[in-house]
């Protein structure tokens, strides 16, 4: 394709509110455009890789054993209200009504538009497995849309869902599927790991996430390089440390910490480790109880295990009202002796510790020398804590390393919460009523674009993995001489006849704008054609990402393309 016939509108400087890398070489590369918070146009470019990336995603399902169909993206609220989540999903659901004043949502994932077809579709064991995909907009209303196409508001997801007899048949839907997307984001060129993770507010017993190792992911992950364990931040497990403190009890001292509110200034001013203190934070839940969650001064309390623990979702730190409404100290000063009325519970680390700091409920006060079971009681000791480079690994004896990850694919054994909300069943083979046992797969199509550019761009622009690059060559002539057009349209009339992607910069333009607005898009083969190559009868072939350059006659570059192109398994769009 010509460049004059396309609309790439390329930008010198990224605009003010970019703020990561992808969103800012995406903007100024003319791929996508703002048009409302979390809400972008995807341009010709942008378009060609997401296409891509959806037809790699296309035909790994359909490998898989998946079939696609496509649902709408209104769902009426009476089938979300069947299983609870048209209230429990809160505000990220967008909502809105008919002429009739019948309530629908735009879908922000299909779980219940999917169960809804199945009851009413499958009748017999003979029919299962059964998995359906579909690629599509999804709408979710996101707090905080940001980082161009990362987090948008309306997004593009591929999300499939199995059904099957029993567990062990919904284990082997999930393990394919678990396949199947090591395979798609390994086609796609990225560097990935899979990681156990939380089932969250989707329900189920078992999930993993595939993330974009890339520094700037919202994700932590903890891994262990000896054993094959990687896990969320928010999931793993931390076991109890191994040694206890045996010290002999000393009697609970007060002390004067004027100022004093975080743990380092307390720490400062007693002169001790924060792995002596014990923060007292008070969380509440949706249903407004305030629970108080004892962490070691050191550690950070993970709110994941806390929601688990409360069999809630959406715990928070309680607003500073709520807790002088409990006629609290200021935050900084709470401790857990004389607390009473609320819930304590504490982390396995908390158990382990003798005569600590904590907050004197109190302003400018703290307490030396407390002690659980003397001085307060705890309800229960329990995992509460982040998991954190250097912790011992829960599945060898390492220890963990953190990374930070983009979360691209997100994979969940479901169980039969939907089916049995939706009396979604089938007839076993013995005749007997059961209800279907699930799982749901989702990808970002959009956020693997933005993760791709992530992990591959340099300070010049991006540089596409070149199964999903918008196109394979960029075709630059660099003076419009006869002998250069000329050679030019050789070249690109042989480069397509065979197949390949070519963009032809055509424009009456510099080299020098030329050569940048090819090392912003990025397409990962450069070539330039010049008179003075031409004269040696050679055009130069240039890497993206290595800068390397090869000089070919122009009649050697179709073969040399094709030998690099063969490395790869492309998706055909
Ligand atoms: P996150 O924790 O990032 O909000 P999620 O757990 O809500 O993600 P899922 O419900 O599992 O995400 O959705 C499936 C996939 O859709 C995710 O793995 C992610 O790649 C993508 N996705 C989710 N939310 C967004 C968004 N706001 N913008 C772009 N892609 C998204
Ligand atoms: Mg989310």
């Amino acid at each position: 394709m010509r460049t004059s016939q396309l609309l790439i509108p390329t930008l010198r400087h990224p605009p003010g509110e970019a703020d990561i890398i992808s969103h800012r070489l995406m903007t100024r590369a003319g791929m996508i455009r703002k048009v409302a918070a979390g809400i972008y146009t995807y341009l010709p470019l942008g378009l060609r890789v997401l296409k891509k990336i959806e037809c790699i995603i296309r035909q790994e399902m359909n490998r898989a054993g998946a079939q696609e169909l496509l649902m709408p993206i209104l769902a009426p609220a009476d089938l979300w209200r069947e299983t609870g989540r048209w209230d429990f999903y809160g505000k990220e659901l967008l909502r809105c009504q008919d002429r009739h004043a019948r309530d629908f949502c735009f879908g922000p994932t299909h779980e219940e538009v999917i169960t809804d077809l199945f009851r009413r579709e499958i009748r017999s064991y003979r029919q299962l497995p059964l998995n359906c995909y579909q690629i599509q907009t999804k709408f979710r209303d996101e707090i905080r849309p940001r980082f161009g196409l990362m987090r948008g508001r309306e997004f593009i997801m591929k999300d499939a869902y199995s059904f099957d007899a029993d567990e062990a048949g919904a284990r082997r839907s999930y393990q394919k599927m678990y396949t199947a997307y090591e395979r798609i984001f390994t086609r796609c060129g990225l560097t990935f790991r899979a990681v156990e993770a939380d089932n969250g507010l989707i329900g189920g017993s078992m999930s993993h996430e595939f993330m974009v190792l890339s520094e700037t992911g919202e994700e932590t992950i903890v891994y262990d390089e000896r054993s094959a364990y990687a896990a969320n931040v928010e999931q793993a497990a931390v076991p109890p440390p191994s040694d206890e403190d045996h010290a002999a009890l000393l009697p609970l001292e007060t002390v004067h910490t004027p100022g004093a509110h975080t743990v380092q200034e307390v720490c400062a001013s007693l002169r001790v480790a924060p792995a002596r203190l014990v923060k007292t934070l008070l969380y509440q839940t949706p249903a407004q109880e305030i629970i108080a969650v004892l962490i070691r001064g050191d550690h950070e309390a993970n709110t994941t295990k806390l929601n688990r623990f409360c069999g809630t979702e959406g715990i928070t730190l309680a607003q500073k009202d709520v807790v002088s409404n409990l006629s609290l100290a200021p935050v900084g000063f709470i401790g857990p002796i004389g607390l009473t009325g609320i819930r304590i519970v504490a982390d396995h680390a908390v158990k382990a510790m003798r005569n600590f700091v904590v907050g004197g409920n109190k302003t400018d006060t703290h307490l030396i020398h407390a002690n659980w079971g003397r001085d307060f009681a705890v309800e229960a000791f329990l995992d509460l804590r982040q998991a954190r480079a250097g912790d011992p690994s829960p599945k060898s004896d390492s220890r963990l390393q953190e990374a930070k990850g983009i979360e691209v694919g997100h994979v969940f054994l479901l169980g039969t919460k939907y089916s049995e909300a939706m009396q979604a069943t089938f007839l076993d083979a013995s005749g007997h009523e059961r209800a279907a046992v699930m799982g749901c797969y989702g990808i970002g199509v959009s956020r693997t674009a933005a993760a791709a550019v992530e992990q591959n761009h340099d300070d010049k622009g991006m540089r596409w993995p070149v199964p999903i690059a918008p196109f394979h060559i960029h075709l630059l002539p660099v003076t419009a001489s006869e002998n250069v057009l000329t050679t030019a349209g050789m070249v690109y009339d042989a480069l397509t006849g065979a197949g390949m992607e070519v963009l032809w910069d055509d424009r009456d333009e510099r080299a020098g704008v030329k050569f940048n607005d090819a090392d912003l898009i990025g397409a990962p083969f450069h070539l330039l054609i010049g008179d003075k190559g031409l004269a040696q009868g050679i055009v130069e072939f240039k890497r993206r990402d290595t800068g390397d350059v090869v000089n070919l006659p122009p009649n050697e570059v179709l073969p040399h393309v094709q030998s690099l192109l063969a490395a790869y398994d492309l998706p055909n769009v």
